[in-house]
This record gives structure tokens, C-alpha cells and sequence, in this order.
């Protein structure tokens, strides 16, 4: 196998994959005696391409499940994509209309299979996507939510809920999109801070004289008000309350009603009351008994309950004729401008009016107790534990969940009406004939269900239920759910709800809610400000274990994620150190060691630095295992780049190249060799999760058993391999060579140029661990000489301090004294002036003030970094003498 100089992932990735599917790594096995481990992504929408938060989450998922796999555990990690109603409709209703059709030219049987046709051809982009990051999921289990499985699970599901008295339909003030002209969930609702006006208005009395006034922001309502409403301790308007008003423009009595949700102190103390367009009217007129008054379309335009003028005119063309001709006939008190929330579409943007319509609601309030208690009990565990007061501020305060959606595109609600008595069917399936009154085949309600009423089954539906499948017995509850808080409330409290209901269980043990991938300036990522990164670009110039890493390496639990792509070429080196690292070793792997070379023989013939690397990997392990349980992905992929960068190539492997070299003792080669591979082997695999095709790639051409990395057992923190006391002695090693080097960069010294070094141990320890490695230390710190010394060298030398031992490097003949002297003063003295600079801002109250805090954060860090390289400096000018 040719070993390229460097790492080339567009090379391998695909190849890996392919294989890993092909063995069958990545299918569950019920029947399995292993301990099962289940996680169900999040499907994405199948109109969705992946974006970062995918990349990030299901990359945490995905280092989860190889983790487990490789841990001996039965993993299911279960995928599948949503059919995300709402978005794909108006996606496909764009093809039509770009075509010069439309929906409703279509009719709505050619339309749904037209959606269908769209999801065969595009709608499973995403999943390849997710292949090429490496998810190591189940697709011999793939779902979609409008699989028949699945639909039959929502169908069950609402019957169910029916039954059980949980589904009622009624007549309620919903959130409806003009635009999209359907109704949308409160979470769908996006509040923007809009400058607007408040006008106020003078309704006259019936018996004429005075009148009374009311405020309102949206003065085109006024043509649906049915009644007044002041607070029934209003002193002011007792003797009103019975009385009536007219109403301007339309010339309709309105009768003066007292209810206590009125508040005295605000505007005028008496409110218009508009049943059919605002929520807490519409809550005083069931009180009150006043009766509401649809006065718009499902487009927003004004109906025939409206004087003739204002017929068909758009609500915000409506607004300002009703305002002119207020004004005209004397009726408009006031206007002042007022800045207020308007909720929006998320989809269109368009302002969202509350609207009167008959729709179809589950009634929440118990399943979301219930939800609580789980919480509360620890049923459910959030990670971090900060979400579970957001999780309960909104279960706490819950509505009734409106599960009806005017689409065509999704799971029709599986209700039939009888147009002949009005009978409504709740049924598994369609009924001949209405039960009431025999008419024959009632119609099915034209409304689909809520995307999240299919999505909040997920944990239990893609198992097979209502089947009691024996994926479902073994693999529910899931064990962990990976996701992003945006869909806190949209879903993960859903199926915490549903899951509970259904299958008298928490769906999942726990959530682990992640942070938001922002841009290296920490601004939320948007196509306005054109600031997006796209991970399949990202993939395709670093490869996906460089993104992986990256990702892993950020993911703080309770932060989100400044990503820049520097950093991602820093991880791609980091990815290329190992290729090269491998490189070395496999290179100068000899014929006869492979397999049997990976077996460390005899401990007692290991050196100091082969006992310090077995011992440092056990911690690795220990390390590793700990942070994965705590979702600490970030300190688990910063140890494996410690260990893996730092201690076994800038250290071991170079301490390890001289016993390789031609000529040494046969046996000490064999065991460097060993132990090189070992321990490359053991850190490769603990890597695996992180950076699943590089490992793999090494693995295979290492000497193994086994057809894949991803099945190879993961290494466990094995006690008897931990040496505390080759862990001391070689940080005493390591402190002198890294002395000796700070000595040869302050002095700028060839580095190729041999220096001799005096010591004078302080502590036995210190002095029977350099005795014993001189030659190492020789190596590493390229000296000439190792000596122990009472008495300084003859003439200048330089000094350092180690822990236990002094340090001196005779200077004679290696350095001019009088020319170091002079560049170490200018160069100190140029330090200063930067170091007082920094300081100069940093005791300056505007600085302090005005700067962004990452700013002065930098600017203290250098200050701080300058300090102590001119302490440094210092010391080693006074060491010339
Ligand atoms: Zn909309
Ligand atoms: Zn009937």
C-alpha cells in the first residue's frame, strides 16, 4: 500500500464508508446478548441540506454511537427524515407556480402525489449528506414520517387521544398566516419590535351625548367589534355597564359589558372588544355572551360582514380608510406612536392575525404535568441542566396544542364529517356510512396534522408502534437524544408528553441539548448577513474528520460555537501529524514483527519512556471514557490532541528513533517498536469516534485482527499499566530538555550546534533520573555533554532552574557575550515599550469601557505574555554575568 506524505481524506472517506455498511457495522441486533444502546436522530426535514447545527449534532451523536459500538455495546442509532408539512408544501407550490400552475389548478390528489414524486427525487439529499460525515446510523432502519408504518402510528395516536377525551374540536382564536393561509403554532410566531401607532377612539352613546374611548393599534378590527368591555369596579363606568354604544362607520349597537379582565389603570379604562380577532377578546365574549364577528377572509382582506366600502380591501388597505374616515366624521380622539411586538410567520414573514376558526386541539395540560414529573424525578435528565427552568417556565404556562393545518402536503387527519346530520367520525380508518344517520361515505377532514404531531411519536414510532416489535421492547426508552434547543419546545418537550402517554415511559434517559455554530465573530450565522458556512464545502477542502474534530474540539456543553476555518486547518495539521506520525512507524516496522509485535513483552526490560507513555495512555482512557459519559466532547477531543501531539510524537517517537536506528541492540528496537505500535494502535482507536475514516484508514494497514476499526474493542484505563513514578521521572527529563531549549532560542543558537551542560542535582531523585538518561537527554536537547558539577564552568555560562536540579551552559566559544548582551537589552527594551503600551490602555476608563470585552480580554493576555517573556529575557541576561 503506497503511504502518501501526506493525508489525503477526499481519498479514503467513501471507500471506508462503503465498507463499513457493507459488514454491517452499524445494524442493531435485538437478539443480541449485548447491552443496547438506542438514540434516534433528529430527522431532518426533506427539505433540509445539511447545515452546521446538523453537522454539529449529528456529529456528537455519531461520536456516541461509535463509542458505545466499540465499547461492546448493541447500538441502535436510528435515522430517517421529516416531511416537514408546511415547508415542503411551499417548496413544491414554487416548482408549480414557476411552471405557470398552480395548487388548486393541480387539485389536491395530483398535488400530494406531485409532492411525493419531489420527495423520490430530491428529498433524500440530506442523507447522503449525512453519509459523507460519517454517521454510523442504522439505515437498514431508515423512517420517514409518512412511511404507512408511521402514518398508521399517527393515526393511532389521534384516535387514541380522541378516546381518551384529549382531542376536542372546536371554534378558537388561532395564529393564522394570510400568506401561507393556514393556522401556525405559537412557536411559529415570531415577535418583531415594529414601530406602529396607537389610536384612540370615540365610540358615541346609543342614547347620544358624551361617549366613551378606547385604544387599539389595529383600528381596521373596529369594524368587528360586538361590545365594550370596562372592569365591573370602574367607578367611572358603572352606570354604563347595560347601556350601549354605536359603533362609527358601521352604525351596529354595541352593548357595554363588565368583565374583570379589563385593566382600569390602562389607556382609558374601557376596551373595545373584537371576539373574532384577538385571543382575550374572544375569552371576555365567551364570558360576556357577546358574539364574535369574522370580519376578514383566510387572505387577510375584508368579507361581506363589513360595510360595502371596505369589501375585499387587504387588512392594511383597510387600515388606513377606516383611519381616514374616523378622522372625517370626528371619531379619531388621538394617535400617538407606540413601538410593540407583531408576531410574524417563521415561514413568510408575514404579519400573523389572530383569527377565529374551527380547529382541532389536544388538550395538554395533564401530559404536560406528567412531563414535569419526569423531569423533576429525573426521569429525563437535561445536559446542561440549565434548559430544565426553560423546559418548566413553558410547561408550566402550556395551551392547548392546535394540531389542525389547513396543507394539503402531510397526514390527513383521520375524521369524517357527515354532510347530512354533521356527525364527526374519529376513526383508524374511513366509515361506510355515516353511524347517526346512515348517509352514505361521510368526507374526510380536509386538514392535515401539525408536523409535530408525527415528529413528537418519533422515539417509539420508527420502533414499530403500536406493534409491540422487538425493537420496540429493547430499544425504548432510547438511551441519549442529541439536539439543539431551537426545538426545545417544538419537539423535545412533545415527545417527553407523548412518550409518556403512549408507552407509559420517558422517551428518552437523556437530552443533551447542544450550542448554536455561529461565525468566528460570534454572529448567529444568516443568509442576510451572507456569513453562512456550509459543511459540505468544508468537508470537501478538509475532509470530514477535520470537521468532526473541530466541532467536537468547540462543543462546550451550555457554549455555542464560534467557528472559524483557521481553526479547522489547524485540526487538518493535527489530522496530517497522526497520518505522518503512522507513517514513521509502519515505515520502520520490520517483516517478521507484524502481528505478534504488538505485544509488549516483558515489563521489566521496558525503559523509562516506554513505562511513561503505557502509563500516560491509561490516563488518556480514563480521561476519555469520563468526559464521553459527561458529554464533555470538548475535553475529550483536547486530550486526544495533547497526548496524541505532545507526549507520543514530539516526545516518545523521538526518544523511541535513535533505538531504531541500524546498529542498535536487536532487542531494544524490537521493544521500542512495540510499544511504538501499541500505543498508536490504543490511541487510534480512542480516536475513532472523533475521526472515524483516518483511524480507520491507519488501522488497516497497521498489523490487526479484524475487518474494521469501528468493531475493534475500546481501549479501557488498565491500572496495572499506570506508573506514577516513570510519570515523575520523566517530567524531571522533560523540563531539562525543555530548559536547554529555552536557553538555545533566547540566545539564538544554530540549533544543529552541540552544547555541554553542567548540573548540580538538589534532590537524589532528580539526579539518578538524568544519570540514567543522559543519553536521551543528549538527544533530545542536542548536548554534547551531560555533567554533574559542584562548581560553575570556567567563564560565562548561562543558567536555568529545573525542579530538583540547577542547569549551566558553559558559553565560551558558543556565543559572543558582549553581542548576546547587547540584542537581549535592545530586544528587552522594545518588549517594555510594547508591554507599557498595553498597559497604558489597560488602566484607561474610556479603553475599559468602550472596547468589546473579547478585546481587552486580548489585550491583557499579551500584556500579561509580555511580562513574562521580559522576565524571562532578564533572567538570562543576568545568568551571561
Ligand atoms: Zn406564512
Ligand atoms: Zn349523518
Amino acid at each position: 500500500m503506497e503511504f502518501t506524505r501526506t493525508f489525503e481524506p477526499g481519498t479514503i472517506e467513501t471507500r471506508w464508508y462503503d465498507h463499513w455498511v457493507r459488514l454491517g457495522v452499524f445494524t442493531a441486533r435485538p437478539g443480541s446478548p449485548r447491552p443496547p444502546f438506542s438514540m434516534v436522530i433528529p430527522p431532518p426535514n426533506i427539505t433540509g441540506r445539511l447545515h452546521m447545527g446538523h453537522a454539529l449534532n449529528n456529529t456528537l451523536q455519531d461520536i456516541l454511537a461509535r463509542w458505545r459500538r466499540m465499547k461492546g455495546e448493541d447500538v441502535l442509532w436510528l435515522p430517517g427524515t421529516d416531511h416537514a408539512g408546511i415547508a415542503t408544501q411551499m417548496v413544491v407550490d414554487r416548482q408549480i407556480a414557476s411552471e405557470g400552475s398552480s395548487r388548486e389548478a393541480l387539485g389536491r390528489d395530483a398535488f400530494v402525489e406531485r409532492v411525493w414524486r419531489w420527495r423520490e427525487d430530491y428529498g433524500r439529499a440530506i442523507i447522503g449528506q449525512l453519509k459523507r460525515l460519517g454517521c454510523s446510523c442504522d439505515w437498514t432502519r431508515e423512517r420517514f414520517t409518512m412511511d404507512p408504518g408511521l402514518s398508521r402510528a399517527v393515526r393511532e395516536a389521534f384516535v387514541r387521544l380522541h378516546e381518551a377525551g384529549l382531542i376536542y374540536r372546536d371554534k378558537f382564536i388561532v395564529n393564522w398566516c394570510p400568506r401561507c393561509r393556514t393556522a401556525i403554532s405559537d412557536l411559529e410566531v415570531i415577535p418583531q419590535e415594529t414601530h406602529g401607532h396607537l389610536y384612540t377612539l370615540r365610540y358615541p352613546l346609543a342614547t347620544g351625548g358624551g361617549g366613551i374611548e378606547v385604544a387599539t393599534t389595529r383600528p381596521e378590527t373596529m369594524l368587528g367589534d360586538t361590545g365594550v368591555a370596562v372592569h365591573p369596579e370602574d367607578e367611572r363606568y358603572r352606570d354604563l355597564v347595560g347601556r350601549f354604544v354605536v359603533l362609527p362607520l358601521v352604525g351596529r349597537q354595541l352593548p357595554i359589558v363588565a368583565d374583570p379582565f379589563v385593566e382600569r389603570e390602562f389607556g382609558t379604562g374601557a376596551v373595545k372588544i373584537t371576539p373574532a380577532h384577538d385571543a382575550n377578546d374572544f375569552e371576555v365574549a365567551r364570558r360576556t355572551g357577546l358574539q364574535p364577528l369574522v370580519v376578514m377572509d383566510e387572505q387577510g382582506r375584508m368579507n361581506e360582514n363589513v360595510p360595502e366600502p371596505y369589501r375585499g380591501l387587504d387588512r392594511f388597505e383597510a387600515r388606513r380608510r377606516v383611519v381616514e374616515d374616523l378622522t372625517a366624521g370626528g371619531y379619531l380622539v388621538s394617535v400617538k406612536d407606540h413601538l410593540h411586538n407583531v408576531g410574524h410567520c417563521q415561514r413568510c414573514n408575514t404579519v400573523v392575525e389572530p383569527y377565529l376558526s374551527t380547529q382541532w386541539f389536544v388538550r395538554v395540560r395533564v401530559l404536560a404535568d406528567e412531563a414535569m414529573r419526569a423531569v423533576a424525578d429525573g426521569r429525563v435528565r437535561f445536559v446542561p441542566s440549565h434548559w430544565v427552568n426553560s423546559y418548566n417556565e413553558w410547561m408550566g404556562k402550556i395551551h392547548d396544542w392546535c394540531v389542525s393545518r389547513q396543507l394539503w402536503w402531510g397526514h390527513q387527519i383521520p375524521a369524517w364529517h357527515c354532510d347530512q346530520c354533521g356527525e364527526i367520525h374519529v376513526a383508524r380508518s374511513a366509515p361506510a356510512a355515516c353511524r347517526r344517520c346512515g348517509a352514505a361515505a361521510p368526507r374526510q377532514d380536509p386538514d392535515v396534522l401539525d408536523t409535530w404531531f408525527s415528529s413528537g411519536l418519533w422515539p417509539f414510532s420508527t420502533l414499530g408502534w403500536p406493534d409491540e416489535t422487538p425493537d420496540l421492547k429493547r430499544y425504548y426508552p432510547t438511551s441519549v437524544l442529541v439536539t439543539g434547543f431551537d426545538i426545545l419546545f417544538f419537539w423535545v418537550c412533545r415527545m417527553i408528553m407523548l412518550g409518556l402517554h403512549f408507552m407509559k415511559d420517558v422517551p428518552f434517559h437523556q437530552a443533551y441539548i447542544t450550542g448554536l455554530v455561529r461565525d468566528a465573530e460570534g454572529h448567529k450565522m444568516s443568509k442576510t448577513r451572507g456569513n453562512v458556512i456550509d459543511p459540505l464545502d468544508l468537508i470537501e477542502r478538509h475532509g470530514a474528520d477535520a470537521l468532526r474534530f473541530t466541532l467536537a474540539a468547540m462543543a462546550t456543553p451550555g457554549s455555542d460555537l464560534p467557528l472559524s476555518e483557521e481553526r479547522m486547518v489547524g485540526y487538518r495539521a493535527f489530522a496530517n501529524k497522526i497520518w505522518n506520525a503512522a507513517r514513521f512507524v509502519l515505515l520502520n516496522l520490520k517483516d517478521g514483527d507484524a502481528p505478534k509485535v504488538v505485544r509488549i513483552r516483558e515489563r521489566s526490560t521496558l525503559r523509562l519512556e516506554d513505562r511513561w507513555i503505557l502509563s500516560r495512555l491509561q490516563h488518556l482512557a480514563a480521561a476519555v471514557d469520563e468526559n464521553l459519559k459527561e458529554f464533555r466532547f470538548d475535553e475529550t477531543a483536547n486530550a486526544l490532541y495533547q497526548f496524541l501531539w505532545h507526549e507520543y510524537c514530539d516526545w516518545y517517537l523521538e526518544m523511541a528513533k535513535p533505538r531504531l536506528l541500524p546498529g542498535t541492540d536487536p532487542e531494544e528496537g524490537a521493544r521500542a517498536r512495540a510499544v511504538l505500535v501499541h500505543v498508536l494502535d490504543s490511541v487510534l482507536r480512542l480516536l475513532h469516534p472523533v475521526m472515524p475514516f483516518l483511524t480507520e484508514e491507519l488501522w488497516q494497514r497497521l498489523p490487526h485482527e479484524g475487518e474494521t476499526i469501528a468493531l475493534a474493542a475500546y481501549p479501557s484505563n488498565d491500572p496495572a499499566w499506570v506508573d506514577e513514578a516513570a510519570e515523575h521521572e520523566m517530567e524531571t527529563l522533560m523540563e531539562v530538555v525543555i530548559k536547554v531549549r529555552n536557553i538555545r532560542a533566547e540566545l539564538n543558537i544554530d540549533p544543529a550546534r552541540r552544547l555541554p551542560l553542567r548540573y548540580v542535582a538538589r534532590e537524589p531523585g532528580a539526579r539518578a533520573t538524568i544519570a540514567a538518561n543522559t543519553a536521551v537527554i543528549a538527544t533530545l536537547a542536542r548536548l554534547e555533554s551531560v555533567e554533574e558539577s559542584g562548581s560553575p564552568a570556567p567563564g560565562p555560562s548561562t543558567r536555568a532552574v529545573a525542579s530538583g536540579v540547577d542547569l549551566a551552559v558553559p558559553l565560551a566559544g558558543v556565543v559572543d557575550i558582549q553581542t548576546e548582551r547587547r540584542r537581549l537589552g535592545r530586544e528587552i527594551e522594545k518588549l517594555s515599550k510594547e508591554s507599557e503600551s498595553h498597559a497604558r490602555k489597560l488602566q484607561s476608563p474610556e479603553f475599559l469601557s468602550k472596547a468589546r470585552p473579547e478585546v481587552v480580554e486580548r489585550s491583557r493576555r499579551i500584556h500579561q505574555e509580555l511580562l513574562e517573556k521580559i522576565g524571562r529575557l532578564t533572567r538570562t541576561v543576568e545568568s551571561l554575568g
